[in-house]
């Protein structure tokens, strides 16, 4: 099979060579249960997050850039998927929480159409919102809730930080077919059954482009669910650059608040800047990862 998965369209058979994404078959990070999504995501008991290995992106910031830049993890069939999503269900999470899913697309795809009859929490989609429309639409009907990020809408910083050409008209592309899905967001005891959220990572000294993207999303839909994240912390490969090399200030983040205001926007989450830490990076070990599937 000719990869095309995603908007670079490697066209590489993954069977036997990596693309872009730097993975071949179907590979996990991490299952494990997650406490500090938006509220209505991770709810009481926390959201049942499954991490996928590599990424199609390459931000020179990423935070979870031991199991995005590798194929970390285990490989596993799309039968092992199906149990894992069980067994998450089984633990009382809140909802199945597909992190950095867009390299398996496919495979999450056809796991869903065996399993999704079984499940009877939301699937949710978490991705980094660039994604092709096309593979999209064979998860209608099949994910519930949809929590991409519009990152950019300044397309040059999208390449210089991201490798990632046209990023804002792919990712608003995305975002546009997401919301034809799950057009309305349906909550039950506060807790996000169907629809999405649209997340965006404050990054320091570049507001200008945070407004770009509220301007956006305002412009598309001023109902629209943002989630505004101040959680950035540099990385030690970034630790030299003069912008990415800072952490947000307060100032920083209360004006891109205050702007989203401004913009109309009104549905919306907010973070505390005591997220940007570290210590919020979740425990990537192989044996805990190796435990859950001996487990299923
Ligand atoms: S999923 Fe990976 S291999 Fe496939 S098109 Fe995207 S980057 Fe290339």
């Amino acid at each position: 099979m000719e990869c095309s998965f995603c908007p670079r369209k490697c066209k590489v058979n993954r069977a036997d060579k990596e693309g872009f994404c730097r993975v071949k078959g179907l590979t996990v990070a991490r299952v494990g249960i997650h406490e500090w999504e938006e509220p209505c995501i991770s709810g009481t008991h926390g959201s049942g997050t499954i991490f996928f290995s590599g990424c199609n992106m390459r931000c020179v910031f990423c935070q979870n850039d031991a199991i995005s830049r590798t194929n970390y993890g285990r490989e596993i069939s799309t039968e092992t998927l199906g149990k894992l999503m069980l067994y998450q269900q089984n633990t009382g999470a809140e909802n199945i929480n597909l992190v950095s899913p867009t390299q398996f697309v496919g495979q999450i795809a056809e796991t869903l159409e065996k399993y999704k009859s079984q499940i009877k929490i939301p699937i949710v989609y978490n991705s980094n919102g660039y994604e092709s429309v096309e593979q999209l639409r064979r998860l209608s009907g099949l994910v519930d809730v949809y929590l991409p990020d519009l990152k950019y809408a300044d397309n040059s910083l999208a390449v210089e930080y991201s490798s990632a050409p046209h990023y804002f008209e792919v990712a608003a592309a995305a975002i546009a077919e997401m919301k034809r899905q799950r057009p309305k967001n349906v909550f039950v005891n506060g807790m996000l059954r169907r629809g999405v959220i649209v997340r965006h990572l404050v990054l320091p000294g570049n507001l200008a482009n945070s407004r770009r993207v509220l301007d956006y999303l305002a412009s598309f839909d001023r109902n629209i669910y943002v989630s505004l994240m101040a959680q950035y912390f540099p990385t030690k490969d970034v630790k030299a650059h003069p912008l990415l090399g800072k952490t947000l200030t307060q100032d920083e983040y209360d004006e891109i608040c205050s702007y989203f205001k401004q913009c109309g926007l009104h549905n919306g989450y907010f973070q505390e800047l005591s997220s940007n830490s570290e210590s919020y990076v979740p425990d990537w070990s192989i044996d805990r990862l190796d435990k859950v599937l001996s487990e299923i």
